[in-house]
């Protein structure tokens, strides 16, 4: 659609094909540049779709406004394995809700503050922002071989965030 949005928005083999707005959130509609995809099973290209159903997912925001992708999840047809297989995306994660942008940003945050506000910032729930953390968490150590400290690291977030809980109640007990 627009180069320049394609541009900014910086994901491989894919242009926007159309951008709706709401009061604060907007909703890019994603298409893929490429008819085909690499079989999960066997790594062999298939261009026979079998379906298309396409999933809303939250990625960075823009511009201070709330941002949701369209993306295509596409089902092929192997071949070579006489199966079906969904197309896999560099950008987010099979069955998570959110790009994987999104999800180190979120990780991040917490780290800098805390599950509250950056739940409050984000306009998620508290479970799902926890869900994020504790999901990157146990990606990162898987991918450095660390053990152990995930109990850590949860002991040191929930901490803060109790802290955070108790400072609120006290200042609200004074106003009181
Ligand atoms: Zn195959």
């Amino acid at each position: 659609m627009d180069f320049h949005l394609d541009t900014l928005l910086q994901l491989p083999n894919v242009t926007v094909e159309s951008c709706t707005h709401q009061p604060n959130e907007v909703y890019l509609k994603l298409r893929f540049l490429t008819e085909q995809a690499n079989c999960s099973h066997c790594e062999k290209l298939s261009s026979e779709l079998h379906q298309n159903r396409p999933i809303l997912i939250r990625d960075l925001s823009v511009f201070g406004q709330t941002t949701y992708l369209k993306v295509p999840r596409r089902q092929f047809y192997c071949r070579e394995c006489q199966r079906y297989f969904s197309e896999l995306l560099p950008f987010m994660e099979a069955g998570r809700q959110y790009t994987r942008r999104y999800e180190a940003h979120i990780y991040q945050q917490v780290q800098l503050s805390s599950i509250e506000p950056v739940s409050r910032i984000e306009g998620l729930t508290f479970e799902r922002v926890q869900g994020i953390f504790k999901h990157q968490y146990a990606q990162k150590k898987t991918n450095n071989g660390k053990e152990l400290s995930e109990l850590e690291l949860m002991k040191l977030v929930n901490a803060k965030d109790i802290k955070t809980s108790s400072r609120l109640s006290e200042t609200l007990k004074r106003e009181n």
